[in-house]
């Protein structure tokens, strides 16, 4: 057995710990938080390094990225007040007249900040199909992509793409790889190992995981001037995470590993229940073998599929608005990743113009008990079924 002095602690047990967190003058186990929004100078009137101002960050935001740079293996993660701060940032960044590849149905926010752009003629957008590669590849052009934004797994169908490959794809036509895999946070998914430049979380979900705060990450594998230039707009937007926020954060991340566990359990347990059930025409997960992208997201994963899957009622538009009604344990809200389960209709959610089957309702499976959740479900779509 190695000795416990050379034993290099596995990432769980270093994220359980903070990063092996103690309070030099008291010993506390727990971060404080700080929320000063300036700092004097020193007895030379220069500023003390590195903090002098809060729209540069703070100690307790720091110490939440450090957290996720250790999840990530990244060398460095700024964090922002929500993951559509994070998202607009790079899109921010991007100089006048870009091309950008980005996937035709994907999270919904995202999406209408990169057609806001192009409307006003800051951007040029071309479309590919959520994990198709070969689609992907004629999308981008060579020498003038700058980047390719990749959702794995894709809102609100889960297609899987396969990270490596559309690495190859945009590093061949000189663009950079974005990759937003909120839906497997990096316990499950380390993006940056598979070869994306830079992996974007809505740190709302699944690395918070408790519903009570907003947060964003981007993390990179190397420093380069992008970088820069993406902090600069954190720091001119002022969207740097609040001290409070980045504190609950930090308390959050300590369980990820549990819960994503969890979630992936319960979520694999409700899909193969459901799968070929009579009332219902699809379920979308990709930890089932027949789910398209089941191998890639298998890789991708290590077999951590986590929480999120989406089931296609038959039946009418109404039968599956009805199903989120009669729920009594899924809560009928948006988001995901915390530990309470979600179900949403999607399509009343994400506006009229979005093209997303009627009758599907997104999941998001939390830590609750596996059986009470799938009798919730039975007991909901026997209802939504007896009132059509
Ligand atoms: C929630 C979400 C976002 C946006 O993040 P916010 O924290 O809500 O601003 C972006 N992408 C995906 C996949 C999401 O689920």
């Amino acid at each position: 057995m190695t000795s416990q002095h050379n034993r290099k602690p596995a990432r769980s047990t270093r994220i359980a710990q903070a990063l092996r967190f103690v309070d030099e003058e008291t010993g506390a186990v727990v971060p404080p938080i700080q929320p000063a929004a300036t700092y004097a100078r020193d007895e030379n009137y220069d500023i003390r390094q590195p903090y002098w101002y809060r729209r540069d960050g703070n100690q307790t935001t720091a110490h939440a990225e450090a957290i996720i740079a250790e999840l990530e293996e990244a060398t460095e993660s700024l964090l922002f007040a929500s993951g559509m701060s994070a998202a607009t940032a790079v899109i921010d960044h991007l100089p006048a007249g870009a091309h950008v590849v980005i996937p035709r149905v994907m999270y919904h926010g995202v999406l209408a900040q990169f057609q806001k752009y192009h409307a006003q003629k800051r951007l040029e957008i071309s479309y590919y199909g959520a994990g198709n590669l070969d689609e992907l590849a004629a999308a981008t052009r060579n020498g003038e992509t700058q980047l390719v934004w990749v959702e794995t797994p894709n809102n609100p169908e889960w297609d899987v793409t396969d990270i490596a490959a559309a690495a190859q794809i945009a590093h061949d036509a000189g663009a950079l790889l974005l990759t937003d895999c909120t839906g497997t946070p990096p316990c499950s998914t380390r993006a940056l190992n598979f070869g994306a430049d830079i992996s974007f979380h809505s740190a709302t979900k699944y690395l918070n995981g408790h519903s009570d705060i907003t947060a964003g990450v981007l993390s990179i594998r190397e420093v380069a001037p992008f970088w820069e230039d993406i902090a600069r707009v954190r720091n001119l937007q002022g969207t740097v995470l609040h001290s409070f926020d980045a504190w609950l954060l930090i308390r959050g991340m300590r369980t990820l590993f549990l819960r994503v566990e969890k979630a992936t359990a319960n979520a694999l347990a409700i899909a193969r229940h459901f799968e070929n059930h009579p009332a219902l025409e699809a379920v979308l997960y990709p930890g089932l073998p027949s789910h398209p992208g089941h191998a890639v997201a298998r890789r991708q994963t290590d077999g951590q599929f986590g929480g999120m899957m989406s089931i296609i009622v038959k039946g009418s538009e109404q039968t599956a608005i009805d199903v989120t009604r009669f729920c009594e344990l899924f809560y009928p809200a948006t988001s995901l990743g915390g530990v309470e389960s979600l179900v949403e209709h999607r399509k009343t959610v994400s506006g009229p113009n979005f093209p997303v089957h009627p009758r599907l309702l997104r999941l998001s499976i939390g830590i609750e008990d596996a059986d009470d959740l799938i009798y919730d479900l039975e007991q909901a779509l026997a209802r939504a079924n007896q009132q059509a």
